[in-house]
């Protein structure tokens, strides 16, 4: 183990692994703070986190705070195009990129906002899955060159508003999902005399690996087997519209580890790609969907949290199976779109939060001297305890379980009181933890023991709700990045997991990235009085902001947006303050109004019961007026 005295930045950086899920955007200072530098890579302006969180309750804004660095967003969209107009450059692609953003991704106005502002100079445009989404980014678009791709079931206003959208010049494509829609289509375009730009969505039969494995492949719920397809070609023909068909699209699923399936599924689209050249449409796009994955874990794998590829390879990989298969016919090379939303946006947000407490694992020390006669019970486990050394671990972590379901059975049956009791499992804490020591020195460490060391951690109470903030650690075992965000020149002394506010046992967090294997907790720093202690979980702008619940009743938490400036200030470009009680329980149905003139009777027949004076009476309604205007979050006084 290392001691203070040899901790250093370097043992920080590695311990919480920011070098490796940082992507260039995140590192730690001399002082022992995360710093953002948003230009990602060497050089550009960097910015203390723990700064900004103290700068944002000095504003008077409460933790959790969701903290949105803008000038990431742009970086990343730069990032994709240059790297995809390199690649097309050097590998003398007769074709060019053009992505878009999928608005489900992040829908927040905001965020919207700034990628449209940044994808301008790229031609990025926004892709949408329903009417909400069409209409939110028909709004966005700032520039007529860049493409809006409508996926999606849709019905007739959703047609006619892409339609509209084609007549004021936007460059609109319909992606035809179900076979149905293509006749709503054609009739609406005769309506309004549009020509529709038309796409069709293909159910390839690649399936990628990975946590959506079935949004491809013959499970798949999305797009047109190959005998729809020729009845959508044979219906274009008759309609003599065939020219109208323009793009292929295809989206085997978010996040696909391995790089194999990225180039499998290209390879396979391009072939149906010329079998559509060939039925004569003019094609000239193919659209790879979604799909670029984020290395949340930091291990460059195909583990489901991280990805066996760099964006260079996910381009030219890209850009080589079209060229490859397209060559053998002379077919000219499409337009090039993705619709990446994961990678563009994962990078922007923090969760920033403040420990309210800890549930420390470290039990009372273990009595000098036990009641004479000591009882069995107690010299067993004394016994056990001195037992434990490498050779005979496992032994004594089976000893010290049977011991503690004895005890736990002799307290049910009245044999045992509860001091005894408690004398009991405060020793076999002691024998997990010496155990959990010993095993850390061993090179094979037994399963079971393995098992152990996920008890012996402390338990730090968090100012957020996963539910709210982290849904997929909840519903899908996403591996997010976690690291305090400051102390990070002392050496963290307790393993512990993180648990949320809501009374929930699912709210908690117990995977972590693994640079050292130890997963299932995370060193933290021992709290100090009169202290903030901040930690921050990462990646989170991709999904997490808008599938949240209410659970418990926890509202939308602050959002603070940054742009840091070249000079390496920064200003606070956007606050959006989070939801109060009373809107969540407006969100609920609940009537305000009505809840406080319940409330007021309540303690008007308090009064007369005599259970309060009337003096009383107003300070407890000035409390829950306060209540209702507050924060759904634990807030300081
Ligand atoms: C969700 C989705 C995307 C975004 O996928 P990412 O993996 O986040 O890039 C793109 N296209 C379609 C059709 C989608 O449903």
């Amino acid at each position: 183990m290392d001691t203070q005295k040899t901790w250093n930045i370097s043992k920080a950086t590695q311990l919480y692994g920011i070098d490796k899920w940082g992507a260039g955007y995140f590192s730690i200072n001399e002082a022992g703070e995360v710093v953002v530098r948003p230009s990602g890579g060497d050089d550009g302006p960097k910015v203390s986190l723990h700064e900004i969180a103290k700068e944002i309750e000095t504003r008077g804004l409460s933790m959790p705070v969701v903290l949105r660095i803008e000038n990431i967003l742009g970086s990343q969209i730069r990032l994709l195009n240059e790297t995809f107009r390199r690649v097309i450059r050097e590998s003398n692609y007769q074709g060019e990129y053009k992505g878009v953003f999928p608005v489900k991704v992040n829908q927040q106005e905001q965020v919207i906002e700034v990628i449209s502002q940044f994808g301008k100079e790229y031609n990025h445009g926004l892709e949408a899955g329903s009417k909400s989404e069409l209409i939110a980014a028909l709004s966005m678009m700032k520039t007529r060159k860049a493409s809006l791709v409508c996926n999606g079931y849709k019905d007739e206003e959703f047609i006619d508003l892409g339609l509209h959208a084609i007549k004021m010049g936007y460059q609109v494509f319909f992606v035809i999902e179900v076979p149905g829609e293509i006749d709503l289509i054609i009739d609406r375009a005769k309506v309004h005399q549009v020509k529709p730009n038309l796409g069709l969505r293909i159910k390839l039969s690649t399936q990628a690996e990975g946590l959506w494995s079935e949004s491809s492949g013959d499970a798949s719920v999305f797009g047109l087997g190959m005998s729809h397809v020729v009845d959508v070609i044979d219906r274009l023909k008759a309609e003599n519209m065939l020219d109208c068909l323009q793009l292929l699209h295809y989206h085997i699923g978010s996040q696909i580890p391995n790089i194999t399936d990225i180039r499998a599924g290209a390879m396979e689209a391009c072939r149906l790609y010329e079998e559509l050249v060939r039925e004569g449409a003019p094609m000239g796009y193919l659209d790879l969907g979604g799909g670029l994955a984020v290395d949340y874990d930091g291990s460059n794998t195909n583990f489901h949290s991280s990805r066996n590829y760099s964006i260079e390879e996910y381009c030219s990989d890209i850009i080589e199976s079209v060229i490859t298969v397209l060559a053998k016919n002379r077919i000219p090379h499409p337009t090039i779109i993705t619709e990446s939303g994961r990678a563009v946006v994962a990078y922007c947000s923090i969760l920033l939060f403040n420990i309210l407490d800890v549930s420390s694992f470290t039990p009372p020390p273990i009595p000098e001297s036990f009641p004479e006669p000591p009882s069995e019970l107690i010299e067993n486990l004394m016994a056990t305890y001195n037992m434990v050394s490498s050779k005979r671990i496992l032994e004594c972590c089976n000893d010290a379980l049977f011991y503690r379901s004895q005890a736990r059975q002799l307290f049910k049956h009245g044999q045992i009181g509860i001091r005894e009791r408690a004398m009991a499992e405060n020793l076999v804490q002691h024998i997990l933890i010496k155990i959990s020591q010993v095993s850390k020195k061993m090179e094979h460490i037994p399963r079971d023991v393995q098992s152990i060391n996920k008890l012996v951690y402390d338990i730090y109470y968090g100012n957020f709700s996963i539910f709210q903030s982290l849904p997929d650690v909840w519903a899908i075992n996403q591996i997010l990045p976690v690291i305090p965000i400051h102390r990070l020149n002392e050496q963290p002394t307790r393993p512990a997991i993180i648990s949320d506010i809501t009374c929930d046992c699912d709210g908690k967090i117990d995977n972590f990235p693994d640079p050292t294997h130890e997963r299932n907790s995370i060193m933290l720093h021992e709290l100090r009085d009169n202290e903030e202690y901040y930690v921050g979980i990462f990646l989170v702008g991709a999904y997490q902001e808008t599938l949240g619940d209410l659970h418990n009743l926890f509202g939308d938490t602050n959002v603070v947006s940054i742009h840091v400036n070249d000079d390496g200030s920064y200003k606070f470009a956007r606050e959006l303050e989070g939801d109060s009680v009373a809107d969540v329980l407006a969100y609920m149905e609940y009537d305000v109004r009505s809840l406080r003139n319940r409330f007021k009777n309540i303690a008007e027949d308090s009064i007369h019961k005599g259970y309060i004076t009337a003096r009383e009476r107003k300070a407890i309604l000035a409390d829950f007026e306060e209540g209702l205007r507050g924060y759904t979050y634990f807030e300081k006084e």
